[in-house]
């Protein structure tokens, strides 16, 4: 992966609530993470709700609601210091087709439920780990029989993430020939002292050559990742890295604000040497340079179209999985440890392989836990994600839910509004660039009093 799925696909917890709405507080890198991937919080997902999953599985197929398909690989070359994923460094290639079949067997069971059988995807995401850490072989196998369960011709989007190392012209060729039209590389930095530092296992020059094939392949959007903060990384650095990245002309770039969950390499060594404060540029540095690097990228033309993504050309370039996930599409969601949500509930598979395996073997879905969402949480769960867009619609939730969020928030909204940090214009409630900067901290005060509880596990 990189930082991708990030918007869907996340560690799977917010680890504390750690920093708080007051835009004053601390603004040291501590341990933890408060990146806002889904609402209710992952930590209020319990194993007692699995049977909501089964009893939607059974339930007649929806009339008007996209479908996504998620695939997760979790393996990678190398474990980044960084890295909050369940990811596996020393799969023998006869390990990892085991893998592919049990995802395939996955596949097959939602294929035969009634609320899945016969939908066809609006789009289909591969993240991981590293997706790109298949061979061309096992991406044949894998996606020809994805494709027979539930049938890519119709899909908006199919994404597959990608660390350039792993990228030989033979295997980028094999993404073009299934069907991939957006590639997201995993590139963090073109500064090959970072990568070294922080444990990629790639280097500029992979990242170089992979842009250049990629290019003659003609994917329908080329999107790179970057991360601001990475450890070591200077101002004036990262100003290079961002000219770099400009002078690559891809069609999107993913920004994201470097943070250190208590899963990672980093804050293994932060507890063994008692630091409290991560070996990384504090948040207001962070912001300082993603606010950077989205003005260079629009006075190169691009446009800023969420927190974390500009777009060469917004008409052209969509990001469909997200848009659609955050306006309450169904995400059927397969492989270890990743997380879905069909027809309002939520559910995450076994974070270990092992689990997953034995449960597909016995012919059972790997589900670990989930949460059945109420109207509210529906509606919440939607406003929460879409602010991140740095934009949206009251009558899209009086349409839908038959609730003004303006209304609902007036105080929240007049406190952020007084702060500059968003404007209410009409129908639209507008996030400011400085909002934008720090929007996950924020949105933790729309939460239901009973999802602040940041002790509950
Ligand atoms: S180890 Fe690195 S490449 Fe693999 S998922 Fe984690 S961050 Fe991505």
């Amino acid at each position: 992966m990189a930082t991708p799925s990030k918007s869907t696909q996340p560690s799977g917890v917010i680890d504390k609530l750690r920093v708080p709405l007051d835009t004053q507080s601390s603004e040291q890198t501590e341990a933890g993470s408060y990146f806002v991937a889904n609402y209710p919080p992952f930590s209020f997902w319990e194993p007692g709700h699995k049977e909501a999953v089964h009893a939607v599985l059974r339930s007649p197929r929806p009339v008007d609601t996209n479908l996504g398909v998620y695939f997760h690989i979790p393996f990678c070359r190398k474990r980044c210091h960084f890295c909050y994923f369940r990811v596996y460094t020393d799969k023998s290639a006869a390990e990892i087709n085991a893998y592919l079949n049990a995802g395939l067997r996955e596949f097959e069971r939602y294929a035969a439920s009634p609320y899945l059988a016969g939908r066809k995807p609006q789009f289909v995401y591969f993240g991981g780990g590293t997706p790109s850490y298949l061979s061309t072989d096992q991406l044949h196998h894998l996606t020809g029989r994805m494709k027979e369960l539930f049938p890519w011709d119709e899909a908006e989007e199919v994404a597959f993430e990608a660390e350039p190392g792993t990228l030989t012209e033979k295997k980028l060729e094999t993404l073009r020939e299934i069907g991939i039209t957006r590639l997201s590389l995993g590139i963090e930095s073109f500064d090959d002292h970072i990568l070294e530092v922080n444990g990629r296992a790639h280097r500029s020059k992979e990242a170089f050559r992979a842009i250049a094939f990629a290019k003659t392949l003609g994917f329908e959007q080329l999107n790179i990742d970057l991360i601001a903060g990475m450890m070591d990384e200077t101002r004036e650095n990262w100003e290079r890295v961002v000219r770099t990245a400009i002078e690559q002309d891809p069609d999107s770039v993913t920004i994201y604000q470097m943070e250190i969950p208590f899963n990672t390499t980093i804050y293994r060594e932060m507890r063994e040497s008692g630091r409290v404060t991560a070996p990384v540029a504090d948040w207001k540095t962070k912001r300082a340079w993603a606010d950077w690097a989205f003005a260079r990228f629009e006075e190169a033309g691009y446009t800023v179209n969420s927190a974390y993504t500009v777009v060469k050309n917004p008409k052209t370039t969509k990001f469909v999985y997200r848009d659609s996930l955050w306006a309450g599409a169904d995400l059927l969601s397969a492989g270890v440890a990743s997380f879905g949500h069909l027809g309002g509930i939520h559910y995450q598979n076994q974070a270990d392989v092992g689990p997953y395996m034995t449960a597909l073997e016995a012919g059972e879905l790997p589900l670990f836990r989930a949460y059945p969402t109420n109207p509210e949480e529906r509606f919440l769960r939607e406003f929460i994600l879409q602010l991140k867009l740095g934009h949206t619609s009251r009558a899209y939730f009086r349409n839908k839910y038959g609730e003004d969020p303006a209304i609902r928030f007036r105080e929240q909204l007049t406190g952020l509004a007084a702060k500059g940090l968003l404007d209410l214009v009409g129908d639209e409630i507008l996030i400011r660039r400085e909002g934008l900067l720090q929007i996950d901290r924020l949105l933790q005060g729309f939460f239901l009093p009973r999802h602040c509880d940041a002790s509950h596990s």
